[in-house]
């Protein structure tokens, strides 16, 4: 027979169970924004070819304007500005993806193939592959009647920073709000990510207190921030740079940072030595094993520098004849 005791114990037990199983049921603030959404999710669209119409296929087509395949086409008619929001497949969008896909060295179909979204999905940095003038630094130039240049990796008109500012400074500007990096973390972080750099070319950087002058700001930043060019919330855009001698460095607070990284985590080093390459002057590379390279995906470590950053850096500061 149960003592009283007893059934009071299994009495309380019960009702300290059923209390941890609805506090588990309810929304957490803190875990819900870290969980990783699903990437830009284009899976439905696999196949599609031109001719077709596909629901959807406007997100290919924003996708690709957005990091500036829109540029491709010199002259654009007023039948594809019309059609640039909606879900036909015609021959302006094949001509986008063919350059897409050179640029990502994958073949040059012209149809949404399996590799093509695969590569889409990735996160990726939010500087455009293509510049307003039709311009890149990526392998689509080389099949493009050379309307720029061909083998180098800086932003149009080559900005570089002058020789009287080989010694920068920089400062962190952010809401330490908005992440779960802390201020040592990101200083450290930042100190070995510029010491890459400065390891290449004849360049100082040396952290400075907010107050004081800075030449590069550095800074978590969500949604529209008020530089044109708004984050995305979790994935696909992870960070963005200003070319020479603008300075700015944001990154998209909504990720899942981490050092170490996890799985599920994007590295801050590795964007942290990517976007110092933009502020550098460097631009985007199609070979895969620089880190100039524009999609770096989750728990990938990636904080050398590739022979192609090397060569493009020193060629842009002059180091190489
Ligand atoms: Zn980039
Ligand atoms: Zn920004």
């Amino acid at each position: 027979m149960k003592s009283p005791i007893y059934s009071f114990f299994s009495f309380h037990l019960v009702f300290v169970f059923l209390i941890v199983f609805l506090l588990a049921l309810l929304p957490n603030p803190t875990l819900s924004r870290k969980e990783p959404q699903p990437a830009l999710s284009l899976k439905h669209l696999e196949g599609s070819r031109k001719g077709q119409t596909v629901k959807g296929l406007h997100e290919i087509k924003n996708y690709l304007k957005r990091f500036g395949y829109a540029n491709v086409v010199a002259n654009i008619s007023n039948y594809h500005l019309a059609h640039e929001n909606d879900d036909k497949f015609d021959d302006v969008l094949e001509i986008e993806i063919k350059a897409y896909q050179l640029n990502y060295n994958l073949e040059a179909t012209g149809m949404l193939d399996t590799q093509t979204l695969q590569q889409m999905m990735l996160p990726r940095c939010g500087v455009p592959d293509i510049d307003t003038n039709g311009k890149s630094s990526m392998k689509w130039n080389r099949y493009n009647g050379g309307r720029g240049n061909v083998n180098f990796k800086f932003f149009n008109g080559k900005r570089k920073w002058p020789p009287s500012k080989y010694n920068l400074t920089y400062k962190f500007t952010t809401d330490g709000s908005l992440t779960n990096i802390d201020y040592e973390t990101l200083s450290s972080v930042c100190a070995r990510a510029f010491a890459t750099w400065a390891a290449v070319i004849p360049f100082q950087f040396k952290e400075v207190g907010v107050v004081e002058h800075a030449d590069i700001f550095i800074g978590f930043r969500t949604g529209d921030h008020g530089d044109g060019t708004p984050f995305d919330g979790p994935l696909n855009v992870w960070a963005h740079a200003f070319e020479p001698t603008d300075g700015r460095l944001h990154y998209d607070a909504t990720e899942n940072w981490g050092t170490g990284p996890a799985s599920d985590e994007i590295d801050l080093e590795t964007i942290t030595v990517h976007e110092i390459g933009h502020i550098l002057g460097l631009e985007h590379t199609s070979d895969g094993s620089a880190v100039m390279f524009p999609h770096i995906g989750l728990g990938v470590a990636k904080r050398q520098l590739g022979s192609d950053d090397i060569m493009g850096v020193k060629t842009l500061y002059g180091l190489i004849g």
